[in-house]
């Protein structure tokens, strides 16, 4: 079975971790929000894309979740001791992945053929696609104006109340070449858990994705556990938009696009009220607390694309 699996950092990563261990490399293609990318001290940066990289290479911080194992801080403290922008946290270790980055990119070169390159330099198997080449920042609007996201996210550490999102430049901005290709290919597309509004939706908005999946199975695995958000503002954003956060939310906001959805068992309430939407829901334990942990979602995750997959009838007697 072929899996194209569209992820944002934390969530995402720990889920297309768990993929990559429960199937074959080349049957898998991870598609990676870069909505948050950003620039800082003339380096690019893409938090989402190395968080993919670094936890499927073994290279993430278990504690964190983003940046590096045996990560030193050295160039920050010198900064900090310079009264400099410590506000966004770079380790030494990382800010190596961005020095070298920025180079290639002032070079010509693209995100997506300098990923795959790191890709292969970090013994990553799974294809590794940012989602778009261009540029497409996050913009989150709130009570105190609009922010570009990682200010929202780190610097105002998600205090202001958010009102909507923009994805900007979305409409003349391109998917990296083979990502319609690969899900045209695939049997079927999984949301991995991460945040619907900022994560999976800047993707979803790339001209063409959401035509591309029209009649593919897409299976969401929910980032909402008991009403909130494991880690991050999801919860917090559907809140200040005036949706109560749920599991249920989730498989709304996604309602257009999703065949099956996989929920969390303290979340089994909600059970009959998704089927009746249509959607095939899938009950089990979502929380992804090791690594064992994101392979056996993963295998519970691929078992149950498989049994969409069957037509029904096939296979029932
Ligand atoms: P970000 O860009 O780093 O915020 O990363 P994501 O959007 O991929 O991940 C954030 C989302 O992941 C949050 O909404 C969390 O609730 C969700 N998340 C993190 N860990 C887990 C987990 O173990 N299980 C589930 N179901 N969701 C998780």
């Amino acid at each position: 079975m072929k899996v194209v699996a569209l992820a944002g950092g934390v969530g995402g990563a720990k889920l297309a971790h768990g993929l990559a261990l429960a199937m074959p490399s080349e049957n898998l293609t991870i598609v990676v929000n870069t909505g948050d990318d950003f620039e800082h001290f003339g380096l690019k940066i893409s938090p989402d894309l190395d968080t993919v990289c670094y936890t499927l290479a073994g290279l993430a911080n278990p504690e964190t979740g983003w940046g590096r194992v045996d990560e030193s801080w050295n160039a920050m403290d010198s900064v900090s001791q310079l009264g400099g922008a410590n506000w966004f946290n770079l380790g030494d270790r990382d800010l190596g992945t961005h020095l070298e980055r920025t180079r290639r990119l002032n070079l010509g070169h693209s995100l997506s053929q300098i990923t795959t390159d790191f890709c292969e330099a970090w013994g990553i198997a799974a294809k590794v696609l940012p989602m778009s080449d261009d540029t497409v920042p996050t913009i989150v609007i709130t009570d105190e104006g609009e922010l570009p996201f990682q200010e929202y996210f780190v610097a105002r550490r998600c205090e202001p109340q958010v009102s909507a999102f923009r994805f900007e430049g979305v409409e003349q901005a391109a998917p990296v070449p083979g990502i319609l290709e690969a899900i045209e290919a695939t049997d079927v597309v999984i949301f991995c858990p991460s945040n619907p509004w900022v994560s999976i939706d800047p993707i979803l908005a790339l001209p063409g994705l959401r035509k591309a999946m029209a009649d593919k199975p897409v299976v969401a695995v929910s980032p909402i556990i008991g009403g909130q958000a494991v880690k991050g503002p999801a919860a917090k954003m559907y809140t200040e938009l005036g949706i109560e956060p749920s599991a249920l939310a989730v498989a709304q906001h996604y309602q257009n696009e999703l065949s099956g959805f996989v929920f969390d068992s303290v979340d089994e309430r909600y059970y009959s009220e998704i089927e009746s939407t249509d959607i095939q829901p899938l009950v089990t334990n979502t929380l992804m607390k090791s690594v064992e942990d994101r392979q056996h979602l993963a295998e519970e995750v691929l078992r149950f694309c498989e049994e969409l997959l069957i037509p029904s009838g096939v296979g029932s007697g």
